[in-house]
């Protein structure tokens, strides 16, 4: 039966409004900064064979701020490289925030920034319908992937573009995670339209080994503070549970009965744990590493 929720995604602006608010009330950018200044070094030193160019393609970039760190890991990696980079990003809001961003710094003149207001699949679209050839040395996909309608068409795609030594980085949660749990429990119930919102690295990784594509997998353990959920008629509450639901105003469209039982998985040793009176979500993430097909 399809769903009567809508997906928080048609709703760019409270979307938005509810990412910001998971960034502020979860440890999910300081984690990946881990990543990036601790493992993502080594990974960066084993792409494009010497090449004093790189083709760096970063799809649904967001604002830009951890593409901006990876880079400057690929500078430390690379120095005097110039890199040609294509930023795939449909929210016009998120599009401006990273052009600010990056007109604030003065260390990026090595990057030549492509500005692809798009989807993915559009992107596909325009690479094929321009017949382009350039091979990509590094594709990276954080948390983006939730937010397509087939995520295995657009992992192959990506795939396909990779230089020899490239690599495709995707972030996304872990299916050992609170949202892998939530997402088991009732993907049917909230993830019915048309984007395949519901998807951890374990849907990733079933992929991936089917096509018999060699990768490495990092597990970033993270958490988020998610006791304003449990206060009825709190916003910061109703904005994290659309976060966590995927659905527009889930609070007030739900069924009551789907409504309660979300927020008691919510709080099971499943999905979270107290600690000192909060209610703390297991937000891992997981990032995998994805080498061209052979
Ligand atoms: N990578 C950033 C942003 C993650 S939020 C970070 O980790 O901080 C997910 C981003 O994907 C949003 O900016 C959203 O606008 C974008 N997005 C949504 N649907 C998309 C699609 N079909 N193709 C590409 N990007 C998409």
């Amino acid at each position: 039966m399809a769903s009567p929720l809508k997906s928080l995604v048609n709703d760019d602006s409270r979307y938005q409004k509810a990412f910001h608010l998971f960034l502020e009330r979860s440890s999910e950018h300081q984690c990946m900064q881990d990543f990036i200044h601790k493992v993502l070094p080594d990974i960066l030193a084993s792409i494009g064979n010497g090449k004093s160019h790189l083709n760096v393609i970063g799809v649904g970039s967001g604002d830009g701020h951890i593409d901006l760190e990876m880079f400057s890991e690929l500078r430390l990696k690379h120095p005097g490289v110039t890199v040609d980079h294509q930023v795939v990003e449909p929210s016009s809001q998120q599009l401006y925030s990273y052009k600010v961003l990056v007109a604030q710094r003065s260390d990026l003149g090595y990057i030549t920034f492509n500005w692809n207001k798009m989807t993915s699949s559009e992107f596909e679209d325009q690479w094929k319908s321009k017949q382009m050839t350039k091979k990509a040395d590094f594709i990276h996909m954080v948390q983006m992937l939730y937010y397509v309608a087939d995520i295995e068409a657009t992992i192959r795609f990506f795939r396909s573009l990779l230089d020899k030594n490239g690599k495709l980085l995707i972030i996304l949660v872990s299916g050992d995670s609170g949202w892998g749990t939530l997402w088991r429990t009732f993907r049917s119930q909230l993830c019915a339209c048309e984007i395949s919102q519901c998807v951890t690295t374990a849907d990733v990784k079933v992929f991936l080994d089917s096509v018999g594509a060699k990768y490495t997998s990092y597990a970033l353990p993270s958490q988020m503070d998610i006791t304003e959920c449990f206060a009825e008629g709190d916003e910061n509450g109703e904005l994290l549970l659309d976060f966590l639901t995927e659905v527009d105003r889930f609070g007030h469209t739900a069924p009551p009965q789907l409504k309660a039982d979300v927020l008691k998985l919510l709080r099971d040793p499943a999905c979270s744990r107290e600690s000192n009176g909060r209610v703390i979500f297991n937000n891992t993430l997981e990032v995998v590493v994805v080498d061209p097909p052979t």
